[in-house]
């Protein structure tokens, strides 16, 4: 397949018929994609053959990192014994049973139930209609409103997009769908330190928009709380440690759901099997999606805990919504094959005890570079904040977007780092090991001084 066509014949058909996501299409049919063609570890190759460091785990998924030969193994091994069969109509395949087992297993002791879906804004859907059933059969049909953050990522269908906070794709396509609002984020650089607040002081001031709001509205009104525990697609936004415990003692306080999507923290990225444990939190819905096949093939879901469980299945009655590939065989297989992988492997430790905490000295080693204003991590998951003037904390002009000029040199380097705004983003595969963080910090710090070089030439620091 691979080799084929050359990579322009690979790019006149790509800008002939498919259009990507997220993408200016006439921008990227003019420069043409970059063909990837094959990859193992933590390295892609493209059509061109030349070698990337893959920093963000393909789109912070590829947990166990490319090449495993047990996930593909049990993929086609499932492939051939049973395809397909769906769970609608009072049947169930063994696959979908023992992974739905082991979830109850690897996460919080109030999670014995899972809802499977194809991708994690589709879990955040079944959140939606979940969270607004759970009142009804409490006969609080009112308890409607679900509160959400600015510049948060839920996902991209109309429910995701709408519990996400993107200003940009809510201007697209009449979002936020109704009953949903938005908090500002717990980001301390914007909201924190130019009040003079300290980073623990602002979590609490943070946490507490949440209970105005929901004073604001009434908190018979208010049904859940959603929340990523680290916001990834928002840029890698690490809230202070006291942010989260005081969110829970507000959503206590007045009954509200709290829902933590896991899609990016859950399986491990934060150095513990799910972003709540690190963080300190108690969710009663937790999303998931990337980690849990590691990207191999789609799969997400919601994990359902006791409260919710109980109401839905005590109560009785329908629970009107599921997906064609709701605990689909092959994705359930492959999951299956993926944690057991984790477990024998013992990644979560590699990732607490190793290879985060070997992660945060390198990154705290970059805060002595000239454009570095601040180098955070949390497990596996690291940001650069590049600043005009550290010192004073002045940003670039938007103009000079020095996020993109440090991707364009990461892209040609050979690293795949991912810019948002004036955050460079990272989330390796978790088997990633010390000798190649040593490998990725040299081509990160390469390319700062290659975008501290442009800066230099083009005036942007004056
Ligand atoms: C990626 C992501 C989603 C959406 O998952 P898809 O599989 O792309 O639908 C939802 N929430 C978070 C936190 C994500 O990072």
């Amino acid at each position: 397949m691979t080799n084929t066509r050359t990579t322009e014949q690979w790019q006149a058909a790509d800008a002939a018929h498919f259009l990507h996501p997220f993408t200016d299409f006439k921008a990227l049919a003019g420069k043409g994609s970059r063909i990837i063609t094959s990859a193992d570890n933590i390295y892609l190759w493209d059509s061109e053959g030349r070698k990337v460091l893959d920093a963000m785990s393909g789109l912070w998924c590829v947990n166990v990192g490319y090449g495993q030969r047990a996930l593909v193994d049990a993929a086609a091994r499932q492939m051939q014994e049973l395809p397909f069969y769906n769970a609608f109509f009072q049947t169930a395949t063994p696959p979908a049973i023992e992974l739905a087992e082991l979830l109850a297993e690897v996460t919080p002791p109030q999670f014995q139930h899972v809802f499977f879906s194809g991708s994690g804004s589709e879990g955040n859907d079944t959140v939606v209609r979940m969270v607004r059933r759970y009142w009804d059969l409490l006969g609080q049909p009112q308890r409607q409103v679900i509160i959400s953050r600015h510049n948060a990522y839920h996902g991209s269908t109309m429910a995701g997009a709408s519990l996400g906070g993107m200003a940009g794709m809510h201007a697209q396509g009449g979002l936020p769908i109704p009953g949903i609002v938005h908090i500002e984020q717990p980001y301390w650089w914007q909201h924190g330190r130019p009040h003079g607040l300290t980073r623990d002081e602002f979590g609490l001031v943070a946490a507490r928009w949440l209970e105005d709001k929901i004073l604001e509205l009434g908190a018979e009104q208010v049904a859940a709380f959603i929340g990523e525990p680290v916001q990834g697609a928002g840029g890698v936004i690490i809230p202070p440690a006291t942010y989260w415990p005081e969110i829970q003692r507000i959503c206590d306080k007045y009954g509200v759901l709290v829902v933590s999507d896991e899609v990016i923290c859950g399986f491990g990225r934060t150095g513990r099997w799910f972003g709540c444990e690190t963080f300190g939190f108690r969710p009663d819905l937790m999303t998931f999606a990337k980690g849990v096949t590691s990207g191999y093939v789609p799969l997400g879901g919601v994990m359902v805990g006791d409260r919710v469980a109980r109401a839905l299945i005590d109560q009785g009655g329908e629970f009107n919504h599921g997906y064609t590939y709701s605990g689909h065989p092959v994705a359930c297989a492959v999951a299956l094959a993926n944690i057991r992988l984790m477990q024998q492997l013992d990644l979560v430790a590699h990732v607490h005890d190793d290879v985060g905490p070997y992660l945060a000295q390198a990154y705290a080693t970059l805060r002595e570079h000239p454009l570095v204003g601040d180098a955070e991590t949390c497990g596996l998951m690291g940001a650069l904040l590049l600043l005009k003037d550290k010192a004073k904390g002045t940003p670039f002009p938007e103009a000079v977007d020095i996020g993109m000029v440090c991707r364009g040199h990461c892209f040609r380097e050979g690293v795949i780092m991912r810019a948002v705004g004036e955050r460079m983003i990272i989330a390796p595969p978790l088997v990633i090991t010390r000798s190649q963080i040593d490998e990725m910090l040299a081509l990160i710090r390469r390319c700062l001084d290659l975008t501290l070089a442009d800066a230099q030439r083009h005036g942007w620091l004056a």
